[in-house]
């Protein structure tokens, strides 16, 4: 689920994005000032902000360059008009796009995954899952920034799970989509054998999993809750 940090002191603004944004799947956490947004971005994990740029406490720019000290995660800026889009220009302050009010929420939730996606590849096709990083042009995979060894099938299955978070596999979907790296013959019984090695190199507690969850009676999946 993508998270969103929207900061915004008007509250019919703020109440109608985030119940659109909920509408879409998306994960809101709101807040009406600068100290808030920051305060909230300490705590959690943040995929994109919507920043607005008048704020009672500071302005957009001093929110994002606080949040910028913090984290590295796309910004999109909530302008009210042309004058505030030509300093956001202007000040080329590394924002990833920016959105005039009134807007409709299709075009911003399009925007959003367009700055998503880019910034996704700007990073060098990392996956992030919680401690554990998987770097698609290396295939290598790291936990707290140290390497992880797994065979070139645990890879293949960690993979296709992780390009498709929160995608129940079932087993046999997984069997399928292993099948061409797979020199050993892999049935039912040997999938359940590599799921548990690969927890064993990549989750804190294999027996309550984080990243690689069971869903019963059906198969696996990447969670997004870390
Ligand atoms: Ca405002």
């Amino acid at each position: 689920m993508i998270k969103v940090l929207l900061v915004e002191d008007e509250e019919a603004i703020l109440l109608g994005l985030q119940y659109c944004l909920e509408q879409e799947g998306f994960l809101c956490y709101c807040a009406p000032c600068g100290e808030e947004a920051l305060k909230i971005a300490s705590l959690k994990e943040i995929d994109i902000a919507l920043l607005d740029l008048n704020l009672p406490d500071m302005n957009g720019f001093q929110v994002m360059e606080n949040l910028r000290k913090m984290k590295d995660f796309p910004v999109l800026f909530l302008t009210a008009n042309l004058e505030e889009v030509s300093i956001v220009k202007g000040l080329d302050m590394g924002a990833d796009d920016y959105i005039t009010k009134p807007f409709k929420t299709r075009e911003l939730i399009s925007r959003m995954r367009a700055v998503l996606r880019r910034k996704k590849k700007n990073v060098g096709n990392l996956i992030h899952l919680g401690k554990v990083v998987i770097d698609l042009n290396s295939a290598k995979v790291l936990k707290d920034n140290k390497d992880v060894m797994l065979t070139a099938l645990e890879y293949k299955i960690l993979l296709t799970l992780a390009l498709n978070p929160n995608m129940v596999f079932t087993r046999e979907k997984i069997l399928a989509d292993i099948w061409d790296v797979n020199e050993e013959y892999v049935n039912d019984n040997t999938l359940t054998v590599y799921i548990k090695r690969i927890r064993e190199k990549i989750e804190d507690d294999v027996n309550h999993p984080k990243i690689i969850i069971t869903v019963r009676g059906v198969g696996y999946k990447v969670g997004d809750d870390f």
